[in-house]
């Protein structure tokens, strides 16, 4: 038996291959999501930047999506050399190839790639590039803030299903459950005012979806014992860890 490289769970023995039957599935559905999908995407918020020039300031939230397009740049040169990489691979001269080619080139070879010596670290290298697109491609609006970064405080923010999110600023990748404890943890000392609606709207930026029918039950049946009643009608001083945790028993 030896273990897949990427997934380690052990596989047949009869393939030569690094990777498991069900690695090489989603790496080439990943091969194929990035010259399909990401690329392309990517390019044309490039070019749509180019045109209206740097937007000094992100219109008014609800706005047409206007991502993390500063850096759409970084993000299409990575993932255009990782193209040029594997095409390379498979014949010297496709490294030369401008991104589409060497897409094309790597998708006709899907033997080759899937079977290279390389496939597992190629396959890591990819993934990272995936998701790190995604992020950008991903509406403001429907990334969550999972945390901060343990290492230098940065708010880490990303799509509600990362497992994984990386510090803009210094760098360093965390696993998001992790972080999304401690934020939970932190919470506690985080408090809002506010109408029942307003704590909903506040705890839906960490990804936490409660309506406010069901806080201002929680209230009626007493079960909220660090929310306090203000002097105006239906606002209270909310306590966000309370909230996320009876959420949490609710679920
Ligand atoms: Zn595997
Ligand atoms: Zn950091």
């Amino acid at each position: 038996m030896t273990d897949c490289q990427h997934c380690h769970k052990p596989m047949k023995p009869a393939t030569a291959n690094m990777l498991c039957a069900n690695c090489r599935e989603t790496y080439w559905q990943l091969i194929r999501q990035l010259g399909h999908v990401q690329l392309p995407a990517l390019r044309s918020i490039m070019l749509r930047q180019a045109r209206i020039g740097t937007p000094t300031h992100t219109p008014s939230r609800g706005n047409a999506p206007m991502p993390i397009d500063t850096h759409a740049q970084d993000l299409i040169a990575d993932s255009e050399a990782w193209l040029a990489e594997q095409a390379g691979k498979i014949r010297a001269a496709y490294a030369a190839y401008d991104w589409r080619k060497a897409w094309y080139a790597i998708i006709s070879n899907r033997h080759t790639i899937l079977n290279m010596s390389t496939a597992a670290d190629d396959y890591a290298a990819l993934e990272h590039i995936i998701r790190r697109n995604e992020q950008a491609l991903t509406p403001e609006d429907e990334l969550i803030i999972l945390g901060t970064c343990p290492n230098c405080h940065t708010l880490l923010t990303g799509t509600p299903e990362a497992e994984t999110v990386t510090c803009q600023h210094c760098r360093t990748e965390w696993a998001a459950p992790a972080i999304k404890a401690a934020r939970d943890e932190r919470l506690w000392q985080v408090q809002i005012t506010g109408t029942p609606s307003d704590a909903a709207k506040e705890l839906k930026r960490y990804g936490l979806s409660v309506s406010r029918n069901l806080i201002s039950q929680w209230l009626r049946r007493g079960k909220l014992t660090h929310a306090t009643p203000t002097k105006h009608k239906r606002q209270y001083t909310f306590n966000l860890g309370e909230l996320a945790a009876l959420l949490d028993c609710h679920r």
